[in-house]
């Protein structure tokens, strides 16, 4: 059989086999980001369920508008002032299936073969994956504890002429829970401002803030029309729905919204309904409130553990938010090779090499926090540093 160049690019990940273990019940895995099961809501939506096809009977389950179901898009505008200060209206979203729809439509609708895209080093796997498919440069752009190093983009961008998006996740960064502050921003923007470049803000993280303060969204400092806003409900309701949405300038929603007729026609009417429903019927930001909550404990308990049970030499990052901690071990440790030791022990981390689309850096790993209930937490964290003691002779 012949296939495209695309369908041979795909590659097997082979942390996806690895990780598949992750689901049997015995393993403490710390390996995907998912939210707590306890805590998905699912009393409330039989309810909600019942209400839409009431409401709405035959309604709810037929085609609708591309842009997406518009009481919800109405919501989502408001909430774009309340929660991330960005004015807007309806008509300047559209609902995706989740963000990662979005990241991949705006690699179509921005990139040629081997144009560049820049990235923060590491970044998204996800978006890694979606980005590849166009066959880009991904360009990765050196980062600090506080975000995208300005001086290092700048020269990436005088070096090269062929930057047509970059993107970025300012907000409790997955994979590292890095924050960039409001100084970080204001230069990174003032740069990008100069060279109008879109900037893809990828944000599901920024409403499970558990200490600090809140820094204005990128989006918010947009005076261009440059900034693209990826929002998600998957991480402060349920992934399952695939329901996210996308806030940009007319031109580039018109482009999203044309190819999104090519690709599925619209995002489930149904599963429209279930999030605006459920904001009608019940109250989002207490349900917000309560993950918020148990995330930021499990972050505390998580980061306390590692101190205790962690060898020296290696080092971790103290997310203020979002879902997961960044483990540095010492140059010359691969987290990858580890990894058939830690399962051994029924526990399971995502190694940090492929978190660089460029290679290299195979002495970290992701750890996530939101997903194991406490007394797992500990254990797992303690199993895990008694693998790393013996790694690393101490
Ligand atoms: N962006 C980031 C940074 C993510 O961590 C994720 C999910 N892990 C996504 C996008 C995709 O989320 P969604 O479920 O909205 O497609």
């Amino acid at each position: 059989m012949k296939f495209s160049d695309v369908a041979m690019s795909l590659k097997a990940s082979e942390i996806r086999e690895l990780l598949k273990l992750t689901t049997m019940p015995e393993i403490i895995s710390f390996a995907g980001g998912l939210p707590a099961p306890a805590k998905l809501p699912i009393e409330d939506m039989e309810k909600v369920d019942v209400e839409i096809l009431r409401k709405e009977g035959r309604q709810a389950v037929q085609y609708g508008t591309t842009e997406g179901y518009n009481p919800l898009r109405e919501k989502i505008a408001k909430r774009m002032k309340s929660a991330f200060g960005v004015d807007c209206t309806a008509e300047d979203l559209i609902v995706t299936a989740g963000s990662q729809q979005g990241l991949s439509m705006l690699a179509q609708i921005f990139l040629n073969k081997d144009d560049i895209v820049l990235v923060e080093s590491p970044t998204y796997l996800g978006a890694i994956n979606a980005f590849k498919l166009v066959f880009p440069t991904i360009h990765e752009v050196p980062t600090d504890d506080k975000g995208i190093i300005p001086e290092a983009l700048e020269k990436i961008l005088a070096e090269n002429d062929r930057v047509r998006m970059m993107y970025v996740i300012p907000e409790f960064q997955n994979p590292t829970g890095v924050t960039w502050p409001l100084e970080r921003r204001k230069a990174v923007m003032d740069i990008m401002n100069k060279h109008e470049i879109p900037v893809i803000e990828d944000n599901p993280y920024s409403r499970l803030r558990y200490d600090g303060e809140r820094v204005p969204t990128l989006k918010s400092m947009d005076t261009k029309g440059n900034v693209i806003f990826l929002g998600s409900f998957s991480k402060i309701f349920m992934p399952g729905f695939r329901i996210g949405w996308m806030v940009a300038n007319p031109e580039i929603i018109d482009k999203v919204v044309k190819l999104k007729q090519a690709v599925d026609l619209q995002t489930s009417s149904f599963g429209q309904r279930q999030a605006s429903f459920y904001m009608d019927m019940f109250d989002l930001d207490k349900h917000v409130e309560t993950i918020r909550k148990l995330y930021g404990e499990r972050r505390t308990l998580m980061c306390d553990c590692m101190k205790k049970y962690f060898p020296e030499g290696v080092t971790f990052t103290y997310p203020e938010g979002g879902l997961f901690t960044w483990v540095t071990l010492p140059e010359g440790i691969d987290a990858k090779e580890l990894m058939p030791k830690v399962l051994e022990q029924n526990v399971a981390y995502v190694p940090g090499g492929p978190f660089y689309p460029n290679g290299g850096h195979a002495n970290h790993f992701r750890l996530n926090y939101s997903n194991m209930p406490p007394e797992r937490i500990e254990e797992g964290i303690k199993r895990l540093g008694e693998v790393l003691k013996r790694e690393l002779g101490k």
